[in-house]
């Protein structure tokens, strides 16, 4: 097709003011638009539904960012129908045409970027730099899976046999189930989404309830770049009341999952049952929670260390999967890690997220808020909280500042459960060793991070750190699309590695073709 390699999508500059303006701009703008309704689309067509989904701006509660149509087993079951139906065309559309729906997408959402950054701010919560990493993310996915359906769409070369023609190739698996978070609402929905549709697959979309109008916004781009109608029908609606009739249908071939251990599990389970009239093992796909450790040894520099960590365990006020939540600390640094960490958590601004300097903005929601604010009060049992404060009154917006507790047992709560705010627990470990060991120490296997620069030790970690991206010397979060494919290890899921090149296989089925002449 001619294209260009691929390449990221370079992040804006805040400190250029004309991008500050157009954001600004955008803010207005979108602000004047906020409080819409959203019906779903199922085939091509809006759908009312009686209940909605009232979506609010979690740095100020009162604010309804909008009102988004609220799936009901019912209305499900048209979009499962829908894709149904679509499916016997859009998996006969060559692989190209696919591939250039999803470069056209991604025009769309680079000429619509700064507006997509706004509802990242007003809908998650973001701060500016994580809203447009978001959205760079997205165009990411969509540049890069359609160069990678070119890539495989004529199939993979098999060993040659005498007097026949042997070909090994692949094929959409059926409609897939997409079920997305919240933390990354427009760049995980997108990839996604597009993963499964520039395969050959139709779709269900269902996004989070807490950023369910970004959803009906990135729904509105691929419609916008001409994906044809079925293939694509936005859903929305909670998890609570459409999530177990979407995964147990017999109609859904596949469910591409990204959410929390809890959810993936139940997800998991559920889909392996056989339906009336099921003719398929589904296929699951699911990436799911993190504990991610850092490890800092007495070869590192500390300040670097220091630095990563914070940037690590505060970014969107801990809401990443990747994010840091243990710090283990070598003993002989221990203290001056510490104090370098504390110094730099103390300066990080939190608030609403009205301009570039904000770094910790709110948590999403209420139940998130509540939650975190539950494991304070943990850790306040189980360690010494060295910084931060209780959290204040959650009608004002859902923030809480940046916490640190210190001297906690490894095998405590705050050291093993995923807390997903911006709490970060600080460990201490004899020797690298007992750091490793200590890292390992936990039933996920996301991310991780070692700072040191004992080659022999790096070494070992790139072979016995269980996790499926690794990093060292450097932040552990903010992993690239194309260059560092993401997903974990044990119960971080499936480790399907989206933005990797083994992805979009996962979405289709080979098959193997023999013709003796
Ligand atoms: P969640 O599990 O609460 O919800 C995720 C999605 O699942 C939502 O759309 C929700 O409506 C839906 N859901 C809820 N119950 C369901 C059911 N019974 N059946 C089907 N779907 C159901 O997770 P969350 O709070 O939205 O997201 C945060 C979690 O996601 C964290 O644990 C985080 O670590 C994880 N995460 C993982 C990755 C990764 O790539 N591994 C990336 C981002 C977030």
């Amino acid at each position: 097709m001619g294209l260009t390699p691929f390449r990221n999508e370079p992040y804006l500059d805040w400190s250029d003011e004309g991008n500050v303006g157009k954001l600004r701009a955008a803010l207005e703008k979108v602000g004047g638009e906020l409080g819409g309704s959203y019906p779903l689309i199922i085939g091509g067509k809006p759908v009312e539904t009686e209940g909605e989904i009232v979506s609010e701006n979690p740095a100020k509660p009162s604010q309804v960012v909008g009102r988004v149509g609220r799936a009901t087993e019912r209305e499900a079951g048209m979009a499962l129908d829908a894709a149904t139906r679509a499916f016997e065309f859009w998996r006969n559309t060559p692989p190209e045409a696919r591939s250039r729906i999803l470069l056209r997408a991604a025009a769309v959402m680079r000429r619509r970027r700064f507006e997509m950054i706004a509802w990242e701010i007003y809908e998650g919560g973001k701060p500016w730099a994580e809203a447009d990493a978001q959205i760079a993310e997205a165009i990411d996915f969509l540049e890069y899976y359609a160069r990678e359906m070119l890539r495989l769409k004529d199939g993979k070369p098999v060993a040659p046999f005498p007097g026949e023609e042997n070909r090994y190739f692949y094929q959409p698996l059926g409609v897939g189930v997409i079920i997305a978070p919240w933390n990354f609402p427009t760049a995980i929905l997108t990839g996604m989404s597009s993963a499964a549709i520039v395969t050959g697959n139709t779709i269900v979309m269902k996004p989070s309830e807490y950023t369910s109008v970004i959803g009906a916004k990135v729904a509105e781009i691929f419609e916008e770049a001409g994906l044809p109608a079925g293939v694509l029908n936005f859903c929305a609606g909670y998890g609570s009341e459409i999530g177990d009739y979407l995964v147990e249908d017999a109609r859904t071939r596949f469910i591409s999952f990204t959410g929390s251990m809890k959810t993936g599990l139940r997800i998991n389970e559920r889909a392996a049952r056989t339906a009336p009239g099921q003719r398929w093992i589904k296929r699951v796909l699911a990436e799911m929670g993190g504990k991610d450790a850092i490890v800092v040894d007495e070869t590192a520099d500390l300040e670097a260390a220091a630095e990563g960590i914070a940037v690590s365990a505060y970014g969107y006020a801990g809401q990443k999967c990747s994010a840091c939540s243990r710090a283990i600390l070598q003993e002989d640094i221990h203290d001056e890690v510490l104090g370098r960490i504390l110094e730099r958590a103390k300066a990080l601004r939190v608030g609403p997220p009205g301009s570039p300097e904000v770094f910790v903005g709110p948590l999403i929601s209420r139940p998130q808020f509540e939650k975190v604010a539950g494991y304070i009060e943990v850790g306040k049992e189980e360690a010494e909280r060295v910084l931060g404060e209780d959290p204040g009154d959650p009608e004002e917006g859902y923030f809480v500042s940046p916490t640190v507790f210190a001297g906690a047992d490894p095998r405590s709560r705050i050291a093993q459960e995923e807390i997903f705010g911006p709490v970060l627990t600080v460990l201490k470990a004899r020797d690298f060793d007992e750091a490793l060991r200590i890292a390992n120490d936990s039933p996920y296997g996301l991310t991780g991070g070692v700072y040191s620069r004992d080659r022999e030790r790096l070494e070992r970690a790139r072979h016995e750190f269980r996790a499926g991206n690794l990093y060292f010397n450097r932040k552990i979060t903010g992993a690239l699309v194309g260059v560092q494919p993401f997903g974990g290890f044990d119960l971080s899921g499936t480790n399907a590695k989206a933005g990797g090149p083994d992805y979009l296989t996962l979405h289709m089925q080979a098959k193997s073709v023999a013709e003796r002449f």
